[in-house]
């Protein structure tokens, strides 16, 4: 089925509120929209989603000349898609840049395969469940004092979340810390509740506090040091009993061969765009399932649901709605799980007008 046109459009929608993450004021969610339309007139939709403006417009460029290789070309070779568009950017890889550019298209042309064959993409990817276990991840800023992440938490509760997951930066003193998961845990018994450091710590500081925490009953330890720091990992991983997680920042299969190999992560977190879409994503997770890693998903739950409820080691999503601005799919969370949405393909209906209002390129 051939391809008849691509269109790649940029987008600044609004964020529902104004916060702080990684040490940047986040308002707006830059989106890179990828839309692929055939020869029968499917059209089949992707995006890449950040919060920095840093980049964006040359990633936008960088999308839409990948874009335009794939046009007149069969929808269904997603192997020889990629590998076109990865050996025409590869003097920018591998990885990285290229990765992020590629992702939307990618994720955009197994959307059309799977619309045209009438199935959604997570029946396609193999079908093992119709949901997944899911996590809320927005508004637990580590800005936040400690009424407002009640209130966020209660929010999330009454959604049907039954997770949470904290952040936390750069801190002399963990108590503090602690104490604002212990309030949590006295308000919700049953929550669970998870804790990205966000490679925010020396080994040392890891290991310390790594067994403070591990009285809190938390279920696990994001990115405690840098990420490429595979011996001080497994030294985390093979010293605290809590779970250690990680994986959102690696882009090549190198990176999660040697992740893997290092027995550094309890769970391995996939970030859909910067692994460069579904076709890689997919051979990740079953190099993950080879050595019984169970997987996560970053961001993007519109695809991670798809994904991550195709495998038998899908293992949470990741309740990040920044593109709820644009879409009018509602993905449904029933008791700590998201439910894989109804629809052939990804089963996501943009909201056409939105898109239209935050189009700025
Ligand atoms: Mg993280």
């Amino acid at each position: 089925m051939k391809i008849e046109s691509v269109q790649v459009e940029l987008l600044k929608v609004p964020a529902n509120m104004l916060y702080e993450a990684a040490g940047h004021s986040v308002s707006h969610n830059w989106h890179i929209l990828s839309r692929i339309v055939v020869e029968d007139g499917t059209e089949g939709i992707g995006w890449l989603v950040n919060t920095r403006p840093a980049f964006i417009y040359p990633l936008y460029e960088a999308t839409k000349e990948l874009g335009d290789l794939l046009v007149g070309e069969n929808v269904y070779k997603n192997e020889y898609l990629y590998g076109l568009m990865n050996s025409y950017g590869n003097w920018v890889g591998p990885g990285g840049f290229l990765n992020m550019a590629m992702s939307s298209l990618d994720i955009a042309v197994w959307d059309v395969k799977a619309k045209l064959a009438g199935q959604s993409v997570s029946n396609l990817l193999g079908g093992h469940s119709n949901s997944v276990n899911s996590y809320a991840s927005d508004r637990l800023w580590y800005s936040m004092p400690i009424e407002e992440l009640l209130e966020s938490a209660k929010q999330h509760v009454a959604a049907g979340h039954s997770r949470i997951k904290l952040r936390i930066g750069k801190v002399d003193d963990i108590s503090e810390q602690i104490n604002r998961i212990n309030r949590l845990k006295e308000e919700y018994e049953h929550l669970d509740i998870m804790l990205d450091a966000t490679e925010s710590w020396s080994l040392s500081e890891a290991r310390s506090f790594g067994e403070a925490l591990s009285q809190t009953g938390i279920i696990w330890l994001e990115d405690p040091i840098y990420h490429l720091d595979l011996k001080g990992l497994r030294v985390l991983k093979d010293n605290l009993s809590i779970p250690i997680a990680g994986g959102e920042h690696l882009y090549t299969f190198e990176s999660f061969r040697d992740t893997v190999d290092s027995s550094s992560l309890d769970v391995v977190i996939i970030d859909l765009s910067r692994v460069g879409g579904v076709t890689p994503w997919i051979k990740v997770a079953h190099m993950c399932e080879s050595a019984n890693i169970l997987l996560a998903g970053h961001v993007l739950p519109e695809f991670h649901v798809h994904l991550l409820s195709a495998v038998t080691n899908g293992y949470l999503v990741e309740d990040m709605p920044r593109s709820e601005n644009i879409i009018r799919t509602k993905l449904e969370i029933n008791q700590g799980n998201m439910i894989v949405p109804q629809g052939n393909g990804f089963g996501i209906e943009l909201d056409e007008d939105a898109c239209t209002r935050y189009r700025v390129s």
